[in-house]
């Protein structure tokens, strides 16, 4: 069946959503680490258990060192992490890398010992140059407990730094690392584990509408992504929020999605619509197929400036 072509909303706020569809508070941003679970021969994930502003959190474990993927919010949930990577990874050494330079996938890095080394595309440390904290400082606003996570959270300094490509050999398992290009956000890094053929997607993929929360954000970057990541074949996709999918079919579910709103904005600006015109035709158009509107109206709003 073809719920890939349906986008499901997660009913959860997460970057970029200003709107208030869920009244109570959201559960408290922590990584539950008894989640742990092993999906493949060399993978293991701690599920986000579809909470705001906790990633799922990856593991790769090779017979010679290991790469963790996302931090979670924060020195404290950092420090969570990589007990887990410890247990998982005994003396071996560790490597980390962050899917997007956001709080809740990079603010825990500082809370890993010096000897884990952090690898960042130039994209991701542009990102971190060009925005910085600002995204922190808007959760840490949102309660209490996200300020206590945040408190004294920034950001680490790469040991490692590629241009588009980085391949880790982790002893036999092969971990191969891209740049991606502004999709999400600029710094975009997606994590392919070939034996394995699970692909950490980041938030290229997910069972949530995409976020287009960068200014450099592209739609049309975005859709040669997609193809990208669909010429892998994966098997299984570890996204940066939200469940696992079997197979291809967040890809094909986004690539719908995309489609739509490219050619539908396309035609109104044609017709010689304004942007706000084309965002509430396109979105009238989508109707339920789009429940989060503040993320439709970004993904319509990239389309228009890219469009013709
Ligand atoms: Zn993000």
């Amino acid at each position: 069946m073809h719920a890939s072509v349906r986008i499901i909303i997660s009913a959860l706020a997460l970057v970029g959503t200003g709107t208030a569809l869920v009244a109570q508070t959201p559960p408290a941003p922590i990584v539950k680490v008894e989640g742990l679970r092993q999906i493949s021969p060399h993978v293991h994930i701690i599920p986000d258990n579809s909470v705001p502003l906790v990633p799922n959190v990856g593991y790769i474990v090779g017979d010679r060192a290991a790469l963790v993927i996302d931090t979670g919010l924060g020195p404290r949930n950092g420090a969570a992490v990589y007990e887990v990577a410890k247990k998982l990874a005994g003396s071996k050494p560790l490597y980390l890398v962050t899917t997007h330079f956001h709080p809740e996938h990079d603010l825990g890095a500082q809370a890993f010992p010096d000897t884990t080394r952090l690898i960042r595309s130039t994209d991701q440390v542009k990102d971190i140059a060009e925005f910085g904290l600002q995204l922190a400082k808007v959760f840490a606003s949102r309660s209490p407990i996200n300020a206590e996570l945040l408190k004294d959270a920034d950001f680490r300094k790469a040991d490692i730094t590629f241009e588009r490509d980085y391949d880790l050999d982790l002893g036999g398992v092969q971990a191969k690392i891209t740049a991606m290009g502004p999709n999400h956000t600029v710094g975009d890094t997606i994590v392919w584990v070939e034996p394995d053929r699970v692909l950490f997607s980041g938030d290229l993929a997910m069972r949530a509408q995409p976020a287009f929360a960068s200014p450099h954000s592209s739609l049309r970057q975005w859709l040669a992504s997609l193809d990208r990541l669909e010429a892998l074949k994966p098997a299984v996709i570890v996204p940066s929020h939200g469940p696992t999918g079997d197979g291809t079919a967040f890809i094909t579910g986004y690539r719908a999605y995309l489609t739509e709103i490219r050619d539908r904005t396309a035609a109104e600006k044609r017709a010689g619509r304004s942007v706000d015109q084309g965002v509430a035709a396109v979105t009238a158009a989508l109707g339920d197929r789009a429940p989060d509107k503040a993320r439709l109206a970004g993904a319509i709003k990239a389309a228009y400036a890219e469009a013709p």
